[in-house]
Order: C-alpha cells, then sequence, then structure tokens
C-alpha cells in the first residue's frame, strides 16, 4: 500500500468514524414524552365503594377495582404516563367506557390536547367483558382530531390493540406493562402506541364498542419500542406452612364414618402442591395433605362444554351426577338431585357446615345446597341457602348483597326479602369475624360475611373450620362439614405463584386440623381435592437449584386433581383414578342416602 492509499483509507476511516458518531449522537438523544392530563376528560374514580351501584368507580364491580395502582410518575420503557389520585381529583382519575355489560357507564370520553404534538400517541389501557378474540372483536374506536381540522380514526380491536384486564394475555400493540393482585384477582394494563402525523393535535376522543374500555393514561412521544414485563415467577415472600410430628394415627378404613369433612382447593392441581411442597419443604410430597394414607387422582371432567367449571364439579362431588357446566346440583336436562349434604341433614339428621373464602353464593358452596340451571343466579341461589337449613354457612362479604333487597345500601335482590332477617327468624345469628364465631350462642345457627381481606391469610380457613368442628361435634348424629379455599383458583387463572401457594397453604391447615380432629376421634372420614386444575402449573429444581415455575395458560384444565383421604370409608377411594362423581357416590352409599 502507498502512502496516498494510506492517507485516502485513513480519510475514509475518519468519515466512517465520524458518521457512526453522529448516529451515535443521534440515537444516544433521550426520546421525549408528553403525558397527556387526563384530568379534562377522566369519567370515573379507580376505586369502587359498592358493585352494581351505577355510580362506577372504575367497571362498577365493588373491591374488584383498579384502586391498588400507584398514583404519580409511571415510566414503562422510558415513555412517561401519569396516574392520576382519586383524591386530588375529586374521583375523576380514569376513562372507563361501558361498552354492552355497562351500558349505564358513559359511552365517550374527549382529552384536550392543546395543540401538543409527537410521533406517537401512547394509551396505558385495558378491555373488559371481550367477546372472543378471534371474532376480532371491536373495543372502540379512537380519534385524534388535529389542530388544522383533520382527525384520524383507528379501530381499536380486541386482540390487537387492547387485552383483557384480568388476563395475562397480551397481544401485537397491546403489551402488558403492569401488573397486580387486586385481593380479587389478578389484574394487567397493557401499552399500545397510534402512529400520529407531524402536527399539532387538538384532541383525543375515546368511543365503546363491543366491549368496556378503561383507559388510565395518554402521553404523546417519540417512537420507542415497548417491553413487556416478564411474569414475575420468582417467590420471595416467606409463609407459615403446617406440618405433622408423627405419621397419622391408624384407623379402620372400612369402617362406617359419623362425619365427613371436604376440603377443596378451587383450581388446586397437582401442579400447586408440588410448588408448594418445593417452596416450603425444598422437596415434594412434603405437605400435610400428602401425608394422608389413601393418595390417588381425580377425573374432573363434565358435560362440557370444554372442561368443567366449578359449578358442575360441584354438583359431582355433591350429587354424584355428571352435568353441563354452570349448573347447580340439576341434571344436564335441569332436574335438581339432592345433594349428600341436603339427606344426610333430612333424612339422618346430622349437622352441615359449608364454610368458603369466596361468596357462599358463589358456584362450589352453591353445589351443596342450590338447584339452579346457571350459576350466576345468585338471588335464587341465595334462598336455597336461607332455606337450607344448614348449620352453618360461611363466606366473604361479596355473597352478602344477595340476602338484601335493592332498596338497601349493599341489597341486590329484585324481590326486595331481607334474608338475613328471615334467617334469623329461623335461628340464625349472623357473623362477620372470628371472634363472633367463636362467641356466637350454643343453641343457634350461624349465617357468616366475612370481611374483604379477612380470608386471605394461610390459616384463616383453619381457624373458620376449628370453631365449626366444635359446634358440630355436639349433634350424636355427626355431620357433614364442606370447606373451599378459592385463593389456588385465583392463582391459575393469574399466573401468580404467590397465589398459588399461599392458597395451597390454606388448604394444608384447613387439612391438618381436620386430621387432627379426626385423629382424635378415630370416626371422622377427611377428603382433600380440587373441583379442576387452572393454568397447568408445574414446578421443578434446576440443576443449579434453582425453583422454576411454569404456567401454561390461564384457563381451567382436565388435567386429573389429586385426591388424599384419611379415615374411616376412606378404604372405599384407594385406587389408581376415581371419578369426582364417586365422592358423591360414596358418601351416599356410606350414609346410606337416598338422592336419586
Ligand atoms: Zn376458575
Amino acid at each position: 500500500m502507498n502512502d496516498k492509499m494510506k492517507i485516502s483509507t485513513w480519510v475514509s476511516t475518519c468519515v466512517l468514524f465520524c458518521l457512526s458518531l453522529a448516529l451515535a449522537l443521534n440515537v444516544a438523544a433521550a426520546p421525549s414524552f408528553t403525558p397527556l392530563p387526563l384530568g379534562g376528560g377522566a369519567t370515573t374514580a379507580f376505586a369502587d365503594k359498592h358493585p352494581d351501584d351505577r355510580k362506577g368507580g372504575w367497571l362498577d364491580l365493588g373491591g374488584n377495582d383498579l384502586s391498588v395502582i400507584k398514583s404519580g410518575r409511571l415510566k414503562i420503557s422510558g415513555i412517561s404516563f401519569d396516574i392520576l389520585d382519586d383524591e386530588a381529583t375529586g374521583g375523576k382519575s380514569c376513562i372507563v367506557l361501558g361498552g354492552p355489560n355497562r351500558p349505564y357507564l358513559p359511552a365517550r370520553a374527549e382529552i384536550p390536547v392543546d395543540g401538543k404534538q409527537g410521533a406517537m400517541l401512547y394509551l396505558l389501557h385495558a378491555a373488559a367483558w371481550c367477546p372472543p378474540a378471534k371474532a376480532k372483536p371491536v373495543t372502540g374506536l379512537l380519534f385524534v382530531d388535529y389542530a388544522d381540522g383533520s382527525t384520524t380514526e383507528w379501530r381499536v380491536r380486541f386482540g390487537r390493540d387492547v387485552a383483557d384486564w384480568a388476563k395475562p394475555d397480551a397481544y401485537k400493540n397491546a403489551i402488558r406493562v403492569w401488573t397486580a393482585y387486586n385481593a380479587n384477582t389478578q389484574v394487567s394494563l397493557f401499552a399500545s402506541k397510534f402512529k400520529l402525523d407531524a402536527k399539532p393535535v387538538k384532541s383525543v376522543r375515546f368511543e365503546a364498542r363491543e366491549s368496556a374500555w378503561m383507559v388510565v393514561a395518554a402521553t404523546l412521544g417519540d417512537d420507542v419500542k415497548i417491553a413487556g414485563i416478564k411474569p414475575n415467577l420468582n417467590l420471595d415472600k416467606t409463609y407459615a406452612a403446617p406440618t405433622l410430628g408423627k405419621p397419622p394415627a391408624a384407623f379402620d378404613a372400612n369402617a362406617i364414618p359419623k362425619n365427613v369433612i371436604l376440603i377443596i382447593g378451587d383450581g388446586m392441581g397437582p401442579g400447586a402442591l408440588q410448588l408448594t411442597s418445593l417452596y416450603q419443604h425444598k422437596a415434594e410430597g412434603r405437605l400435610v395433605m400428602e401425608q394422608l394414607p389413601v393418595d390417588t387422582r381425580c377425573v374432573t371432567v363434565s358435560l362440557g362444554p370444554s372442561v368443567t367449571d366449578s359449578a358442575a364439579a360441584a354438583t359431582a362431588f355433591a350429587t354424584g351426577i355428571k352435568t353441563k357446566n354452570s349448573r347447580l346440583g340439576m341434571t344436564e336436562d335441569k332436574k335438581a338431585v339432592v345433594s349428600i349434604a341436603e339427606a344426610a341433614s333430612r333424612q339422618k339428621g346430622k349437622s352441615v357446615a359449608i364454610i368458603t373464602s369466596d361468596g357462599i353464593t358463589d358456584a362450589t358452596p352453591a353445589g351443596f345446597y342450590a338447584h339452579v340451571s346457571a350459576r350466576n343466579y345468585h338471588e335464587e341461589i341465595a334462598v336455597f341457602a336461607a332455606t337450607s337449613g344448614y348449620d352453618i354457612l360461611i363466606g366473604g362479604v361479596k355473597g352478602k348483597p344477595w340476602f338484601f333487597g335493592k332498596d338497601t345500601a349493599d341489597g341486590k335482590r329484585e324481590d326486595g326479602r331481607n334474608l338475613i332477617n328471615e334467617m334469623a327468624s329461623a335461628g340464625y345469628a349472623c357473623i362477620e369475624n372470628q371472634a363472633a364465631f367463636d362467641q356466637a350462642p350454643a343453641g343457634k345457627r350461624v349465617v357468616g360475611f366475612m370481611p374483604q381481606g379477612t380470608l386471605d391469610s394461610e390459616t384463616c380457613l383453619a381457624d373458620l373450620e376449628k370453631t365449626a368442628l366444635g359446634r358440630l361435634s355436639r349433634n350424636d348424629k355427626g355431620f357433614f362439614m364442606m370447606l373451599e379455599c378459592a385463593i389456588t383458583d385465583k392463582g391459575g387463572h393469574g399466573n401468580n405463584p404467590e397465589l398459588s401457594v399461599r392458597g395451597t397453604l390454606q388448604v394444608d391447615w384447613a387439612v391438618k386440623a381436620a386430621l387432627e380432629f379426626a385423629e382424635a376421634r378415630g370416626d371422622t372420614l377427611v377428603m382433600v381435592t380440587a373441583d379442576h386444575e387452572t393454568g397447568a402449573l408445574s414446578a421443578r429444581i434446576s440443576a443449579d437449584g434453582k425453583l422454576l415455575i411454569s404456567y401454561a395458560t390461564t384457563s381451567h384444565t382436565d388435567i386429573p386433581v389429586r385426591f388424599l383421604a384419611y379415615g374411616p370409608g376412606s378404604g372405599r377411594f384407594d385406587r389408581p383414578l376415581i371419578d369426582n362423581t364417586d365422592v358423591g357416590r360414596t358418601i351416599a352409599s356410606l350414609w346410606d342416602l337416598d338422592i336419586y
């Protein structure tokens, strides 16, 4: 190479260097964003006090709201969003358009932009009550009005530009960027971007179409790639886990039990037990429930459509028949079938307790006392509860509105009946906390509505159970008790391992209390199972000792669930695979109940 060539190479290298430096400087210039003040167009608050009172607050679903979101500046992939504060705005912090399921909420909203501009409009938003994504439903219309009088319109499609707030599924232009558990369910928000013309914007408008649409914040700014959150599948919380000091006491597996305790973890599939045991005890198979001598699997399928829901599963446990999803205590063709709980009470004089961390009119508890063709007939279901004659009916406060007329503050009943007054006349005491349950007069039956939050801890269900066992065991004829934990199902739907573990531990504490009672007496059959699996959850320890957690879906699955049992009668289940109808059939046979 001669000198001339060297120089020219050097020059071109220098030019290239300068060019790339300029490019680098250009890239390095921080993208800029202008959060749009939603205040001008916000329609409602993040928090909702009373469900269905038509005053809104988020989606008018009561505590199932977005009050869990923190106000102030939220940065997502560098994009700044301003989250308003309910108190500061006097309850106008977000835009919630009702759509077909909430026609009484606003159908449109508009935010003033006052001539600001940007390459992109970013929305932090979500939808609710969405038709299936494959139908390509339009959640709503988005309009950007420019200062020059022109307008751009977008069809904001569910499954492409927006996603369901109660599901973790993200889409091409609906990136899941924020999630939290709102004490009801796992909720998420999604970021989407829409390309703008390079001219001043006057206003942004929103119009609902096929579902509810919630806009939490909007921002104008440069075009950047939005990064989604990875679900946090690391557990770093500490929980109290029960253990047994010694193997369970021996019993006669073929004897007839005087008492039956059925413990159901909603959606608590085999993966939930695996994960919980690995996390709490560093090995599989270490939960208290896994020490019960009968350990088999249970088939959960219903008559469909698709995999079972809690209603058909509860009906199978309670009556021994297969039915369609959503039916409670009824055959596929809507014939009422007596449950083992009803028959035990009416035919054998046994006491009955139904305790759940869900609402008492929700599907799993209702399967043991109600006969309706659809699980959402809460008003009718509550009448079945009120007239069941059961000794103990306890659930979360969410079931309470179905016991009071619409004319009262929290009531939802169209017929105006006050079922709690009716139950009081029939000898029920109404309790709203554990202490009141402990102190309820011995001669009374008990109906209970536990405030939100009190059914969340690992041991709360076991505490209710211990008090219930003390009361039920006064009946010389015996009792039937169904206890349900609802948290496990929420862990599966939300792909939230924290809830999967906490719920499974809630079941395990309840099993420990049941086992201690049964061991001391020798006359009580304890069964532990799930109505179905949720989330296709699995867990394992990697070669380098890390706990790996995986959920393959956010839906219910037909994966067979664990079935564990202890005590007299448990021998009837001691085979490799049982069906959920075997629970109802076997109890009916053991107790000689006439249920068909
Ligand atoms: Zn579920």
